[in-house]
């Protein structure tokens, strides 16, 4: 049999909603199916490029927006599984195909003939009678080449495209290398005083993790957020939180051939370059030209405005976390693996809530029916499960999203995936991707298919997985990331879904949060899960007057890796220091406090150093913060969570427009205005209106 008809990749998909054939599909598919993806795209832009015919937007813009689809095709679905069920042989493939694609894209960037098409079109774009999503198409397309690289000289061109290359590469290694770490540690609870302290969900969650790894009569606990996070917040044995917390901050900074460290300092060493190549002094310069934000100053300005009151609310936190624990006779130094355990004390001392008494009514399966009924009453969206269709892995659920608010009757707008639990082949956090993305340029048009992953600590065999609120939350951030996609209804691919600016791609994620946190919703579908009670009101009162506990903490350590990842990538020498030695001096510079720690240390800090999307670009959820929480209060507004209009212009505006509009003039069409940063600031308890007295130890936080 020839490649082309053996290789499930290269053929047709016959199945259900033309998802891959994912029981046929094995790791050495994919590198043929790239060579002849990657040959098909090549011939596709010299066709474009070749057209004899003076350029149009049709023969040109939508031309190049239409290639590619194999491609799309594969890489997506490679991306997918390298991401969540990956295996020796795909780590393989992927080592191998990453700078192919790098060159690829640079080939197409740097193709001399479609770009200047694309640039002729550019230059007379006002005089072409385009729709608005046309000029938008056809200027992120023109702004696209620019930006890797198309107006550079030909020496200049050369070694751009190797630096590309071997951005791709390192970019790989450093993904590879987390998850080595991560997969290589466990920690073995043996007996009783090993697990000393931690409550029946951890326990459960620990004993699944152990029976998934073989070992018999024990309890595991992994590097994974769901099984360190409650562990720190339980264990009583201080020294295991230690050994814990160090396995986990030191992910990446091994000796040995999983040392992050160099691939780090040479990703920002090429960065540097890249970016002045473009003429930018920076990284962080080049990276946020294409922003909404703009300049560094605008960022580092927003930073600042949450750093000095987050840790004079983190310094009164600890205050009270000392006092707690003088209280029970422990004179230790507060470190940064004790924090969270007395946090919870004091958590439950203050508000009586407890993590043990809040999990039974945030069952999986209940949160996971609370999103879909929001997305319903907000945008009239029907999530119907698909069980005969099997995806790539039995824990993976599959949805048909049929919407039922539209004039011309009930009409299927894609599919989405959801895969919730963690396993040693997946990376670690939560993320939204995709299979296939939406447009109208091809054909009768494409539906999207889309996923999220979460990394939830499964139950045990026959009991429900029951989330933190915490964990709650994240799977709203990423379903509203899966709306984002769903619900795009875009004609370009290239504005397409989440293909927006990057501060403004985290908007329809937290701004879904909002609604886990709403009475009516928790009345309604968090109920406990072995008497179907919904929850108390005493315990939403509570879970809400919690809400801004810990919150300097929280903030901290997020500002703080925001902080430490503008400064990386704003080093204007191309001599770039150690990142662990760098890291240090700068947390000393911004007085970051030890014992509260960082959410990601450079050495794994996947959002910058795996790919690019988010390298200079950590502080875009603070960024969207302010839309998001700015936003949310057009609701409150309106006097109803659910509001028809406002969920109307909601859905318009921001979940289905894609890039197809402008991110500022996006947000003002929903918002009838620019927004303000007062909510975020109050949501975040940063300023004094907001300032909860009750119980704090300390002064308050200067008003900002
Ligand atoms: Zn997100």
């Amino acid at each position: 049999m020839s490649l082309a008809t053996s290789n499930p990749l290269l053929q047709p998909w016959n199945t259900p909603h033309g998802l891959p054939p994912f029981e046929q599909i094995r790791a050495e598919h994919f590198e043929p199916a790239f060579d002849a993806a990657l040959k098909q795209q090549r011939a596709e832009i010299d066709a474009i490029g070749a057209n004899p015919e003076p350029a149009t937007f049709d023969n040109t813009v939508a031309a190049l927006d239409r290639s590619g689809r194999l491609l799309d095709r594969v890489g997506e679905l490679f991306h997918n599984l390298t991401s969540s069920e990956t295996s020796p042989a795909l780590q393989a493939a992927q080592r191998r195909v990453a700078p192919l694609l790098a060159a690829h894209d640079s080939a197409i960037h740097m193709h001399k003939a479609l770009f200047e098409r694309i640039d002729t079109l550019h230059e007379r774009r006002e005089q072409l009678g385009l729709t608005p999503e046309q000029k938008r198409v056809l200027e992120r397309f023109h702004f696209d080449f620019l930006r890797a690289g198309a107006k550079l000289g030909p020496a200049e061109q050369t070694r751009y495209a190797q630096i590309m290359e071997r951005l791709a590469e390192l970019t790989t290694r450093f993904g590879q290398n987390v998850l080595a770490d991560e997969s290589a540690f466990q920690l073995v609870l043996r007996d009783e005083a090993d697990a000393a302290g931690l409550p029946d969900f951890v326990r459960a969650a620990a004993r699944q993790a152990a029976s998934e790894r073989g070992i018999e009569d024990a309890m595991v606990i992994t590097l994974s957020r769901s099984h360190i996070v409650p562990f720190l917040t339980f264990s009583e044995r201080r020294d295991l939180r230690e050994q814990a917390y160090r396995a986990w901050v030191s992910r990446g900074e091994h000796a040995g051939e999983h040392d992050n460290r160099p691939i780090a300092r040479e990703i920002l060493r090429l960065r540097n370059e890249q970016a002045r190549l473009h003429g930018c002094a920076s990284y962080a310069d080049y990276a946020l030209t294409d922003t909404m934000a703009g300049r560094q100053s605008a960022v580092t300005g927003l930073l600042a405005q949450v750093w000095e009151p987050a840790k004079a609310r983190a310094a009164e936190e600890r205050e009270a976390l000392q006092a707690l624990a003088l209280s029970r006779g422990d004179t230790a130094t507060l470190e940064a693996w004790d924090w969270r355990y007395y946090a919870e004390k004091v958590r439950q001392v203050r508000y009586e809530l407890d993590e043990a008494t809040v999990k039974p009514y945030f069952a999986l399966h209940r949160m996971v029916e609370a999103a879909f009924d929001c997305a319903y009453r907000l945008f009239g969206l029907r999530f119907v499960e698909q069980p005969q269709i099997k995806a790539y892995h039995a824990d993976v659920k599959v949805y048909a999203v049929h919407d039922t608010a539209r004039a011309d009757g009930e009409s299927l707008i894609g599919i989405f995936l959801h895969d919730n639990f963690a396993r040693t082949t997946k990376r670690s956090g939560a993320w939204m991707s995709s299979l296939r993305s939406q447009s109208r340029n091809v054909g009768a048009g494409v539906t999207p298919v889309i996923l999220n992953n979460n990394n939830f600590a499964k139950g045990a065999p026959g009991q429900p997985t029951l989330l933190s609120f915490d964990d709650a939350n994240t799977l709203f951030h990423e379903f509203g990331h899966g709306l984002h996609g769903l619900l795009s209804n875009v004609t370009y691919e290239r504005l397409s879904g989440t293909s927006v600016l990057r501060d403004f791609v985290e908007l329809p994620s937290q701004l879904f949060e909002h609604w886990l946190a709403e009475t009516e919703v928790l009345k309604r579908h968090a109920r406990h899960y072995l008497t179907d009670e919904p929850i108390p009101d005493a315990l939403v009162e509570k879970l809400k007057a919690a809400r801004l506990f810990n919150q300097g903490f929280e903030t901290v350590r997020y500002t703080a890796s925001a902080l430490v990842d503008m400064a990386a990538h704003a080093l204007t020498d191309a001599n770039v220091p150690d990142v662990a030695e760098f890291e240090r001096a700068e947390l000393a510079r911004i007085g970051a406090p030890d014992d509260v720690g960082m959410n990601h240390r450079l050495t794994h800090f996947q959002h910058l150093f795996s790919g690019s999307a988010y390298a200079a670009g950590y502080y875009v959820y603070l960024w969207a913060e302010v839309l998001d929480a700015d936003g949310y209060e057009a609701f409150v507004e309106a006097g109803n969570p659910f509001d028809a209009a406002v969920a109307a212009r909601l859905r318009r505006f921001i979940y289905s427009s894609g890039n197809s509009i402008e991110p500022s003039e996006a947000y003002r069409a929903f918002r009838g205005r620019a927004p303000t940063v007062e909510p975020m600031l109050k949501g975040r308890g940063l300023t004094r209106a907001s300032f909860d007295t009750s119980g704090l130890v300390g002064s308050q936080p200067e008003r900002i």
